[in-house]
């Protein structure tokens, strides 16, 4: 009978729009950020769903109007290696990361970028992407630049000045190295110590002499710090004016102002295998 079959067909047809509908909304509703059939299908269909943090920077500039907007990543190991490391994210996976982030449209700049921004010499892209290392370990090296150079993306790597050459630890050539193929060089301090614990004196020395250091092997100015554990306070946010032209810590809050010194990262961890799945990270 005609009248049936069209009927048969019009409960499929609309079937099939519900789910759609039920799809699509669960996807507007970031319920299908996490690793999973669904999400891999969600991905496939839409690519990397980043509007949380699209939705952060347009409060950021908000809330600090005229501090650049750009999303700051903070990784440590980049090694196939150390498998039940949760600051290790394996090198595949990092260049997933760079991947899924080209694929969202961003551009990617370094800290240099945010110096010229900051100076009125440049503006920045609309989706600024600074992706950044700290400890200094030998994988960067090995593992992440690799990866960096074959994806033409820059990467700002912060660096224990008195750890460079040291067992794991990258050595003075290899940070020249970097550096002459577009990689930025940043200081992590002298001895990776928590600045908020310290007499100004002291706080004075891990700023200082790690500038010193790094811009005597590398022959350029050092201009971002990165603080150990990302810990700051008043003091030495302070301490910090007086030789770098930023710093960052190593967390994003979105309802804290930043400041040139205060510059917010996403930790990127061994379970981050999407991109999505950084801007969870707090
Ligand atoms: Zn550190």
């Amino acid at each position: 009978m005609p009248f049936k079959k069209i009927n048969f067909e019009f409960i499929i047809i609309g079937f099939i729009c519900i789910c759609i509908g039920l799809f699509s909304f669960a996807r507007y509703m970031g319920w299908l950020q996490n690793s999973g059939l669904l999400s891999t299908i969600a991905r496939t269909v839409y690519g990397p769903d980043i509007r949380q943090e699209m939705a952060r920077l347009k409060r950021a500039k908000d809330i600090a109007p005229g501090l650049p907007v750009v999303t700051a990543l903070c990784y440590h190991e980049v090694t196939p290696d150390r498998e039940n490391d949760c600051m290790n994210v394996k090198p595949e996976i990092f260049r997933r990361h760079i991947r899924e982030f080209k694929e969202a449209g961003y551009v990617f700049i370094h800290v240099g970028d945010l110096q010229n921004y900051a100076s009125g010499l440049a503006p920045l892209p609309a989706k600024a992407l600074l992706i950044s290392f700290d400890d200094g370990y030998a994988d960067n090296y090995n593992y992440a630049y690799p990866v960096l150079r074959e994806e033409q993306v820059p990467g700002t790597f912060f660096v224990v000045s008195s750890t460079i050459g040291k067992e794991n630890r990258m050595t003075a050539a290899q940070l020249r190295e970097m550096q002459a193929n577009g990689m930025k060089i940043g200081s992590h301090t002298a001895n990776h110590v928590n600045l908020t614990d310290m007499g100004a004196n002291e706080i004075d020395f891990e700023l200082r002499s790690s500038k010193e250091t790094l811009e005597k092997i590398l022959g350029k100015p050092v201009c971002a710090l990165a603080y150990p554990g990302g810990k700051v306070n008043d003091t030495v946010s302070d301490k910090a004016k007086s030789c770098y032209e930023m710093a960052f810590v190593a967390t994003v809050r979105p309802e804290t102002k930043q400041t040139m010194y205060t510059l917010q990262r996403y930790g990127v961890f061994s379970w981050n295998e999407h991109i999505e799945s950084i801007f969870k990270n707090r």
